[in-house]
């Protein structure tokens, strides 16, 4: 029997992770409203979509309540910068879209009794003293650090999203993603993979932040967006780590991007942000338990792909 087709509201679909998702949705034979203001994203990213039937772009920034003529029965909430270069630039608009955005979109699925999904992120863990991160930490964060607007308004969203499940019931889902890379991020979007792969290959200096030793935990986006379908499928609640646990120093980052790239480019080292975490490792045991997802793409292979993806784009 043919499954029912849903119709999905994704905000922020124009973005790296929220274009990907719409790309999995349509696939799935859903009918996808997606949401963007453009604030970080790019209509490029859902250019091939555009003369789908079954795909709607509407340039929209959600926090001013959003007002639709059909019916929706899901929505993913993936609306915000995510850049640490924005943290400054953009400092309101990441916490108005955090709170104000994410009650108008958690309103509009009551209205809808759709099912709800917040994109939150590992920076709710702040500079983890606990290594690797499940989901029972608490963090440890800097409510008034450069870092703040992004940490604290994804912690704010989460609760949101905890007050609308128990007391109106709504069905919520939280993911926390961890660094996730891959095809349709912006090249100048200020990320380390984007600022290290677009260096090598353009033979520029490839710009560690620190001695390089601190240390990140890679997901390739077809894992990423594999989980957070997962999850939207799944019966819980609570939030779930999603991200791939093989922890890499930045160092070893650039030096394998630079080999991969075969890039002439030299490794300098430049000043630390302040509060920049030491080290970011999920642990996944409740992703595996739930709805038996684990990462496929290893950090070389996704690289490879991604440094494909970069080298078309020049
Ligand atoms: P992105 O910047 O590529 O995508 C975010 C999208 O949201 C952009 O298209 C932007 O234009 C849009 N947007 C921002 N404010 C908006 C507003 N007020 N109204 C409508 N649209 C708005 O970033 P991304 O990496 O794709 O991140 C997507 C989500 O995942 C974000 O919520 C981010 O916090 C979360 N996340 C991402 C990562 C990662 O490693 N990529 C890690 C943790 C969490
Ligand atoms: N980083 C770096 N060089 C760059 C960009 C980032 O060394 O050109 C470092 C940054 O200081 C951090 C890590 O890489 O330690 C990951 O940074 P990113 O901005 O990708 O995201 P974060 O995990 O800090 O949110």
């Amino acid at each position: 029997m043919a499954r029912e087709q849903k119709t999905i509201l994704v905000t922020g679909g124009a973005g790296f992770l929220g274009s990907n998702l719409c790309d999995l949705l349509i696939a799935k034979g859903n009918k996808v409203i997606c949401v963007d203001n453009l604030i970080t994203g790019r209509k490029q990213n859902v250019q091939h979509l555009l003369k789908n039937r079954n795909f709607t772009f509407i340039k929209h920034d959600i926090t001013a309540p959003l007002k639709l003529n059909s019916k929706i029965d899901e929505i993913y909430n993936l609306a915000s910068p995510a850049s640490p270069v924005d943290f400054d630039r953009l400092s309101e608009e990441i916490l108005l879209v955090n709170s104000l955005g994410t009650k108008n979109m958690l309103d509009l699925a009551l209205k809808n009794k759709a099912r709800f999904f917040e994109a939150s992120t590992s920076e709710v863990y702040g500079s983890a003293l606990k290594i690797p991160q499940d989901e029972s930490y608490w963090g440890n964060v800097n409510s008034i650090g450069p870092r703040s607007c992004y940490d604290e308004s994804k912690r704010f969203s989460e609760a949101l999203v905890m007050a609308y499940y128990r007391k109106y019931s709504l069905d919520t889902r939280i993911v926390r993603i961890f660094n996730t890379y891959g095809p349709k991020m912006r090249a100048d979007d200020g990320r380390v993979v984007t600022n290290f792969i677009n260096q090598a290959l353009h033979n520029k200096p490839i710009t560690i932040y620190g001695s390089g030793q601190q240390t990140r935990s890679f997901c390739y986006v077809s894992d990423e967006i594999d989980g957070i379908w997962r999850l939207m499928q799944a019966n819980y609640n609570l939030p779930v780590n999603i991200g791939n646990p093989n922890e890499f120093t930045i160092l070893e980052l650039a030096q394998k991007i630079k080999e991969l790239a075969n890039s002439k480019s030299e490794i300098i080292f430049k000043p630390l942000p302040k509060d920049d975490p030491e080290r970011r490792k999920p642990d996944i045991a409740l992703a595996k338990k739930l709805f038996n997802w684990h990462p496929k793409v290893e950090l070389e292979e996704g690289l490879k792909r991604t440094i494909e993806y970069f080298r078309e784009q020049k």
